[in-house]
């Protein structure tokens, strides 16, 4: 099942017309496909006071006679990093700033206008943990050469090379890997 949609009419549309879209869909938990429903819009509240659509909900019906399993997905805009505070533009902004030299401290404040940065060493270990899914997206690249960089972080020799030749054909960064992969970055 599609994860990622390139923006939230995308999403809408879909969720609209979900027995249209029967064959694209699969309940991961039941194997059904003709029993989902619309649930509802995801907000994410930003900052000021407007809330963003970043999502819709569909959920598996085992109400009013429909025979599914009742669990619930979340279908996200691709510039919508799921469970995290930041969005994709974000992420991508701080991983562009390290990639131009950047030190950490100054990468962080630049994507997040933040001046306390210690977050930035829990996104580096964040983005560690996922750095065997990056790579495995650049296996199947035609001609990939990871350059070692060099760095005293421990994070950064390591994330950057990969980094680099991940982002070297996409300029929209985040945003491109969830769309693509069909996977959340983070
Ligand atoms: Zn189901």
């Amino acid at each position: 099942m599609k994860r990622f949609y390139p923006d939230f009419n995308a999403i809408n549309a879909f969720t609209l017309s979900l027995d249209y879209h029967q064959n694209e869909l699969e309940c991961a938990h039941c194997s059904k496909h003709d029993q989902f429903v619309s649930h509802g819009i995801i907000y994410k509240q930003r900052s000021g006071t407007l809330a963003e659509k970043m999502g819709k909900r569909i959920f598996c019906s085992n109400r009013f006679g429909r025979t599914g399993c009742g669990r619930t997905f979340q279908l996200h805009v691709a510039n919508e990093t799921p469970h995290f505070r930041y969005g994709a533009a974000h992420l991508f902004l701080f991983i562009s700033a390290l990639l131009a030299n950047m030190n950490i401290t100054e990468a962080y404040h630049q994507a997040t206008g933040q001046t306390e940065t210690r977050n930035a060493w829990r996104w580096l270990s964040k983005l560690m943990t996922q750095l065997s899914e990056y790579r495995s997206v650049l296996k199947y690249r035609k001609g990939h050469l990871i350059i070692p960089f060099r760095s005293k972080s421990k994070y950064l020799k390591h994330l950057l090379p990969t980094f680099s030749q991940l982002f070297s054909a996409n300029r929209n960064g985040c945003f491109d890997y969830q769309l693509n992969q069909q996977r959340a970055f983070f």
